[in-house]
């Protein structure tokens, strides 16, 4: 029998969370630090000394000896330097366990090796880490021991953002500060405050240790770099919603029990379309707690497949052929009074206040569908967006039957008086219940897509921050809001003018409303007669960062400055070349060091075993006469391909960092990569399996 899990006592018990804080902190304390929170006051020593005790002690308790600065550089990951509580030794030679106020709120890690795209040079390592009291601390316990995690901002020393979480704290304020005008306008003057709230599905594959260890391009780029398809792919469809085996639930019961501890709500689980794929997604949170959750996430899926041998794959394609992994972030806004703006209520047609936010948002995604774009780009996600894979590249809003119909009546008339109605689902059976159906179905093909009272934006990489896309949405909903409030404040007929714009932005803006299959040609063309952008690589969205319109809105929302922006776009042209560096190097070292190798060896066995035949009689030998010829062909096809894969690398190395380097990385090195896994893996279908030197597609996916 498995150990039994009581969730409820379990959960949050590794966090210092409200109930901690009001258990724990004197009265005063706590009344100030939760206007800090909620309200966004300034921090006093007094208290921050107050609350560093306290949560030193409780840390103590659960068993840690360290406390970190967890924070967001732009890794991908995060990163910690732990610091134990102890004091200088007094002069008894004894210890005290001390954290002050100070230690809480500000840290100073050496930052010269975090990248920050020009904006600190390295000389001036200065760096700080800021405490973000709105993310509640938490007690890691591991291999190291325990301990004392505090989500922290991380600057430079003039202030510029070095990381996720500043800019995207930032944008929660400009979406409360523009949300709250709007609600005003609709005479809501309960609300105080308004919040995006997220929640990301998290895809992820998993894989033996073993043959993992076997495999340097899964170690050294989290990827496979060679590999023939198996006789088997995820074309029977048998593997989603499976069934899950035992040695997979037993890990998923584990994650869950550390992620429950650490406070994530972990919610869903169920296997994915692909083999060896599976999915977790958490209960929605806010926006800035979700991104950290996130992280945690995908840290714990890693940590806990170590223990139980297998090795967590979160890039976004593991394996050519095979469906890649995205992170799909559900995002909505909703009021601290409970009110979600994104809420239709069951007549949208009467719904005004829902109707401005909607055609707000589709302009906002339809101006700036460049930058969403741009907010989903990492070096992996470019095997699925534009490659063919879900979801397409070319950014479009599926709204549903029920939304379409009501916008369609509004462009067509200017006036909304009817919404269509869910229906009874008749199952024929009369054992099962009939329930009422959605009054839209879902459409698993759209990047961006309405799915009741929350749009779900399908476009995000699997191994990537969900930091950049919310900052994203956040603005450019911020932006519209504010375009909005601008013209509705100066009305003097409310309802009118509000009519009035929601029509216009509506028929404006329409082109971005696609409600047909992503998937198809069809809808490439018509994309593109539409004049959406339809960008295909990280590479080619990255320059959307610093258009002038970039600029303007977050600049306008104090999100970025242009500095800022510039670094981040100085930044992912340098991560991008490093990973197909990366990439290419390890196909190098694999060709040359195992492959080819292993390609000698048998073609030298196939000749010897050839003579050894024709020594002891004259039987018939073409078969193998004609494999070694093949096996010989495609082995100098390889080697030709190996050597032009060293030349642009070596190329694309030589120069000097920037746009130019990147785009030497995709276009020429990612060709001769590609030249060199094509006869590689054909060699992979005829070498003796014995002697092939590293675990198949097969071996990998099929039985974990
Ligand atoms: P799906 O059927 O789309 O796979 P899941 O249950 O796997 O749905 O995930 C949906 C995610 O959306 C969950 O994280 C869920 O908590 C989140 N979600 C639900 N409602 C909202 C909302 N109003 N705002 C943001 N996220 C939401
Ligand atoms: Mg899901």
């Amino acid at each position: 029998m498995s150990e039994f899990l009581n969730v409820a006592e379990i959960f949050g018990e590794n966090v210092f969370n409200d109930t901690v804080m009001q258990e724990r902190l004197p009265k005063k304390t706590y009344k100030k630090l939760k206007e800090v929170i909620e309200e966004g006051k300034e921090l006093d020593l007094e208290t921050a000394d107050v609350v560093a005790h306290e949560m030193k002690e409780w840390a103590i308790e659960k068993g840690a000896t360290h406390y970190t600065h967890w924070f967001q550089p732009l890794t991908g990951v995060t990163a910690e330097k732990h610091d134990s509580f102890i004091t200088a030794p007094m002069s008894n030679g004894k210890v005290l366990m001390s954290f002050s106020g100070k230690e809480l709120i500000k840290g100073e890690p050496d930052a010269s090796s975090f990248p920050s795209g020009g904006l600190r040079a390295t000389f001036e390592a200065r760096g700080y880490t800021a405490w973000d009291c709105t993310s509640p601390a938490f007690v890691r316990q591991d291999a190291a021991g325990a301990t004392l995690c505090i989500p922290t901002a991380f600057c430079s020393y003039t202030g510029e953002a070095l990381d996720q979480k500043t800019p995207l704290l930032r944008s929660m304020e400009a979406i409360n500060e523009q949300s709250l005008r709007l609600l005003k306008l609709f005479g809501n003057t309960t609300s105080k405050k308004v919040t995006p709230s997220v929640g990301p599905e998290q895809e992820y594959f998993l894989v033996d240790r073993e043959k993992y260890l076997k495999r340097k391009d899964l170690i050294f780029t989290g990827r496979t770099l060679f590999g023939a398809m198996p006789p088997k792919g995820q074309e029977m469809e048998d593997h989603y919603f499976g069934a899950i085996r035992e040695r997979i639930a037993a890990y998923m019961k584990d994650v869950n029990k550390e992620l429950w501890k650490l406070g994530v709500s972990a919610k869903t689980q169920h296997n994915e379309v692909a083999p060896a794929q599976h999915e977790l997604a958490p209960i929605y949170a806010e926006a800035n707690i979700a991104v950290d959750h996130n992280q945690l996430v995908m840290e714990t899926l890693k940590k806990v497949a170590g223990r139980h041998g297998m090795t967590c794959l979160l890039h976004e394609k593991p394996f050519a052929g095979v469906n890649g992994s995205g992170k799909h972030n559900n995002w909505s806004i909703t009021t601290d009074d409970g009110i979600n703006l994104l809420d239709p209520g069951k007549t949208p047609h009467e719904n005004i206040q829902f109707l401005l936010v909607l055609t707000c948002i589709l302009k906002a995604v339809d101006k700036h569908a460049d930058l969403l774009r741009e907010s989903a780009a990492d070096v992996g996600n470019d095997h699925r967006l534009g490659a063919n894979e879900a979801p397409p590249a070319i950014i479009s809003v599926f709204l549903g039957e029920q939304l379409q119909d009501v916008l369609s009546q509004l462009i067509s008339t200017g006036e909304a008086t009817r919404s269509l109605k869910g229906e009874v689902l008749q199952t024929g059976v009369k054992t099962l219940p009939d329930f009422m159906k959605d009054a839209t179905d879902r459409n698993r093909t759209s990047p961006f897509a309405f799915t009741g009272n929350k749009f779900e934006f399908r476009m995000v990489g699997s191994n990537d921050s969900i930091a950049a896309p919310n900052v994203v949405l956040n603005t450019i909903v911020a932006e519209a809001f504010a375009e909005a409030c601008d013209v509705l404040e100066k009305a003097d007929d409310f309802d009118m003018a509000v009519h009035d714009l929601i029509k216009e932005q509506a028929t404006e803006h329409q082109r971005i409303v696609f409600n047909g299959n992503g998937y198809s040609d069809e809808w490439v063309a018509e994309a593109e007669r539409r004049g959406l952008p339809n960008i295909k690589s990280m590479v080619d969205a990255i320059p959307a960062l610093t258009t002038d319109k970039a600029v303007n809105v977050f600049e306008k929302f104090g999100v970025f400055t242009k500095a800022e922006l510039e670094s981040r776009v100085e930044i992912q042209y340098e991560n991008y070349a490093k990973a197909i560096n990366i990439e290419a190097r390890t196909m190098i070292d694999m060709a040359g060091k195992q492959i080819i190798p292993a390609v000698i060896k048998y073609t030298t066995s196939l000749a010897n075993s050839i003579n050894a035949v024709k020594a002891a009689c004259d039987a018939d030998v073409s078969v193998q006469t004609e494999l070694l010829t093949e096996t010989s062909d495609l082995l100098s096809d390889a080697k030709t391909a190996l050597a032009k894969l060293i030349e642009a690398t070596d190329k694309a190395a030589a120069m000097e960092e920037g746009r130019e380097q990147a785009v030497c990385y995709r276009d020429d090195v990612k060709a001769a990569m590609d030249a060199l896994r094509a006869p590689v893996d054909k060699l992979e279908m005829i070498v003796d399996k014995e002697m092939w030197p590293m675990p198949s597609y097969g071996d990998l996916i099929f039985e974990v």
